[in-house]
């Protein structure tokens, strides 16, 4: 598991238009998850993502943590597979943001379309290429490291 952070003052998804996703201050968050991570892991990332001190205070000085400002948080990753996207779906979820399409495996546009599929009774929104380049790079990097 492994993330990528990027400070914001705002950042929004919109499709057509329409905000879909959306957060003051806060963190954008490229998040790259691969087989075998664990719940813990995820938790423990999290934590310290949270209280990492990277905002300033009042004097300018980096010492408040995101929990310290209240900041929001908004989420992307890698495009789904066919059991991700169905697992999104049946969870209900609103909405998927990731960087970096997955021609091999990818199930939201890249291989099929599984969360356009009109049988399933509920419709996920979905948004891929958010910080394309840079997730690419992220998960070359990763799993390259990975292999030596
Ligand atoms: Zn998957």
């Amino acid at each position: 598991m492994i993330s990528v952070l990027q400070r914001v003052q705002h950042a929004k998804v919109e499709i057509d238009g329409k905000s879909v996703g959306a957060t003051e201050q806060g963190l954008l968050i490229l998040l790259g998850v691969a087989e075998g991570d664990t719940r813990a892991e995820a938790d423990k990332l999290v934590k310290k993502i949270a209280n990492l001190r990277i905002f300033e205070d009042e004097n300018g000085k980096m010492n408040l943590s995101l929990l310290d400002i209240g900041g929001g948080v908004l989420v992307v990753t890698l495009e789904p597979c066919a059991m991700c996207a169905a697992a999104l779906v049946h969870a209900r979820l609103a909405g998927v943001v990731y960087g970096a399409a997955d021609r091999l495996a990818g199930a939201v546009t890249s291989c099929t379309e599984t969360l356009d599929q009109p049988f399933f009774n509920h419709r996920v929104w979905h948004m891929g290429g958010v910080l394309a380049r840079e997730s690419v790079d992220l998960l070359q990097d990763f799993f390259a490291g990975r292999r030596d």
